[in-house]
């Protein structure tokens, strides 16, 4: 899986719009401490559905919108959007590229989209389910999330194995037909 381009305006430091281009191979962000390094991949997992504030360094949702500075006042809406190539078809979708957005505004309306078009949080879940880029999925590797894994407890640490084994899904499909 190749992610192609991020898009973020509004979400947490990032006030205009920024358009950034990841091209093949290694992409190394640098700058100073609170220079928002960290907020380029709180954008991605907030992207891809992620509800904890707290995984997102928050107290509330409301506080990944950008809060204003000295020079700026804040804004009504966060919104980032990822986009991925999908040449190889990994995401069953007829498209080259597949682009996934979350919006949020200061009265907590909230929306996603795929491709353009409005869908639910849980049609994004289902769409990265397995791929490794999902909730918790091991393609996002913060500090300390190593350790996590080497003392987390066996049934956790399954769930790493199970997902980059591409089982998740069945799993889950099964469980929900089973409450049916
Ligand atoms: P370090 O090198 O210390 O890890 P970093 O480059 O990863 O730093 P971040 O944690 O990404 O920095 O960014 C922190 C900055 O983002 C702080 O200056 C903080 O004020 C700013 N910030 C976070 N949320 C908001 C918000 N909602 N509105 C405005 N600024 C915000
Ligand atoms: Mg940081």
């Amino acid at each position: 899986m190749c992610l192609k381009r991020l898009d973020i305006q509004g979400f947490k430091s990032f006030a205009d719009r920024i358009k950034l281009e990841l091209n093949p191979g290694l992409t190394v962000v640098v700058g100073p401490n609170g220079s928002g390094k960290s907020n380029i991949s709180d954008a991605i997992s907030w992207c891809l559905g992620e509800q904890r504030a707290s995984f997102l360094r928050g107290s509330r949702m409301e506080d990944v919108i950008f809060a204003g500075s000295d020079k700026r006042k804040p804004v009504g809406m966060a919104e980032v959007t990822l986009t991925l190539d999908n040449a190889n078809k990994l995401f069953p979708l007829p498209y080259e590229e597949i682009s996934v957005s979350r919006r949020l505004y200061r009265s907590g309306e909230s929306e996603y989209l795929i491709n353009k078009v409005p869908c639910r949080l849980k049609d994004i879940q289902a769409l990265f389910m397995d791929t490794g880029l999902g909730r918790g999925a091991y393609s996002l590797i913060g500090q300390g999330k190593v350790d996590e894994i080497l003392s987390s407890r066996p049934e956790e640490r399954r769930s790493v194995i199970e997902e980059a084994a591409g089982i998740v899904k069945y799993r889950h499909r099964k469980e929900e037909a089973e409450r049916k």
